[in-house]
């Protein structure tokens, strides 16, 4: 089934917010943007903010007021995506259909793909005497067939975020409403991520690259990890002075297409990751108190490369080991030496090439311990909301890299990791 897309226009569209843009010409803009960041944080409900905004700019001929539109900075490589994809594209806004009808033109959007609010115009057709219909997004979006994708980034855009199947918050120009990411399947924070996510979606073939590493790397990190007692998901647990996770990135920096699979306190999540990088695309697991890390994965991976690898965000593992796993063109399993209370063992045999491969996945027995990480065709993935290892059953024997790790469950093991980074990781 082919998506159709639904975005929100200020801010998601345009590199500014509209309204406040007008009030500047009228020396009122700091009022203007006040009111609308208040909005769209959802602290002033949107119909009522919208009204008393509008009437504030009522004074601007409407004339005056398409004019500075048109100058208004857009996000030019989504207004690409729109113009390539116009038939499916549908612009969802809040804002009044007089004041953007030679936006919309411009971005290649017709009228019955514009759902906007409409305004009441004088008989000269260039003073707003008011407003006739306030958009719902909610309701308005009800008669567009599924399955589609919506983009944006204010309160009043979550309904619609709500009701796609694939809801994404768009946090390029400002911080993008909870109400929304509370909804939502992904979160990005630039344009190019979220125009390479929207191509994937849309030509259902490999996430579009132009980078040499060629892989989808998806991080869990939404599980709560609530054994060591910290207070907070195990990922951001700082270890040596660094959060776990931010460890990760530092040694995936080379990479360009990272999936951070988010759900327990997500807002802490994803704040730490843009504070070392903004192209990192999130992915929601709202669900993650009733599934595992194999429905976090499964999330992740759609939409992704044709090769995806597999790490909990709470695994401290040898950086050499880790480059070893990313490096291999083969699927393949990392396996270390048993060490946790209840481990997943895999046994193994040695084939032709010298190599060992695991057989079989068993709480009972096995030479080696699992540890999360594995890289796979996409093709290969099947379904599962289990754990991760579940997905590898079907595909045994498969190629086992030994990688050492620490894994971080109580306080002896946490002060044993810190050694073990400050050691310059020997044993
Ligand atoms: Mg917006």
């Amino acid at each position: 089934m082919e998506y159709s897309y639904l975005f929100d226009l200020d801010a998601t569209i345009t590199k500014k917010e509209i309204l406040p843009a007008l009030a500047d010409s009228i020396g009122i803009g700091d009022v203007m943007k006040k009111m609308t960041e208040k909005t769209m944080m959802g602290e002033i409900p949107f119909a009522e903010s919208f009204s008393k905004r509008v009437e504030m700019l009522s004074v601007i001929p409407v004339s005056k007021a398409r004019e500075i539109i048109a100058g208004i900075p857009l996000h030019e490589e989504l207004v690409s995506f729109i113009k390539e994809n116009s038939d499916r594209c549908y612009v969802v806004t809040g804002n009044l259909d007089v004041w953007i009808s030679g936006l919309m033109e411009k971005i290649g959007i017709s009228k019955d793909h514009c759902l906007c609010s409409k305004a009441r115009l004088d008989e000269n057709g260039d003073k707003l005497l008011g407003i006739d219909k306030i958009i719902d997004k909610g309701r308005a979006i009800a008669a567009i067939p599924h399955p589609f994708a919506a983009v944006g980034d204010g309160d009043n855009d979550a309904e619609m975020i709500a009701a796609a199947d694939i809801g994404i918050g768009f946090g390029a120009v400002r911080n993008v409403a909870m109400s929304l990411l509370n909804n939502a399947t992904h979160a990005v924070y630039t344009e190019e991520k979220l125009c390479r996510l929207l191509r994937a979606i849309a030509s259902k073939v490999s996430y579009p690259s132009d980078a040499d590493l060629k892989k989808t790397i998806v991080i869990s990190c939404a599980g709560m990890g609530t054994r060591l007692g910290v207070g907070c998901t195990k990922a951001l647990v700082s270890v040596a002075g660094k959060p776990l996770l931010l460890r990760q990135l530092e040694l995936l920096k080379d990479y360009d297409d990272i999936r951070i699979v988010v759900g327990y306190q997500y807002e802490k999540v994803i704040e730490m990751v843009l504070g070392y990088r903004k192209d990192v695309t999130f992915v929601f697991n709202h669900n993650y108190k009733n599934t595992g890390t194999g429905d976090s994965f499964l999330k992740g991976a759609a939409h992704g490369r044709d090769m995806v690898v597999a790490l909990d965000g709470d695994l401290l593992v040898h950086p050499d080991d880790l480059n070893t796993v990313l490096e291999c063109p083969d699927e393949c399993i990392g396996g270390t030496t048993p060490g946790t209370d209840n481990p997943v063992l895999m046994s193994v045999m040695i084939k032709e090439d010298g190599q060992e491969y695991v057989t079989e996945f068993s709480r009972q027995r096995g030479k080696y311990e699992w540890t999360g990480l594995m890289q796979m065709k996409k093709e290969h993935l099947g379904l599962t909301t289990g754990h991760v290892y579940f997905l590898l059953e079907p595909r045994l024997p498969m190629k086992m890299i030994f990688i050492r790790t620490r894994e971080i469950d109580t306080m002896d093991d946490y002060k044993n990791a810190v050694r073990w980074i400050e050691n310059g990781y020997k044993d």
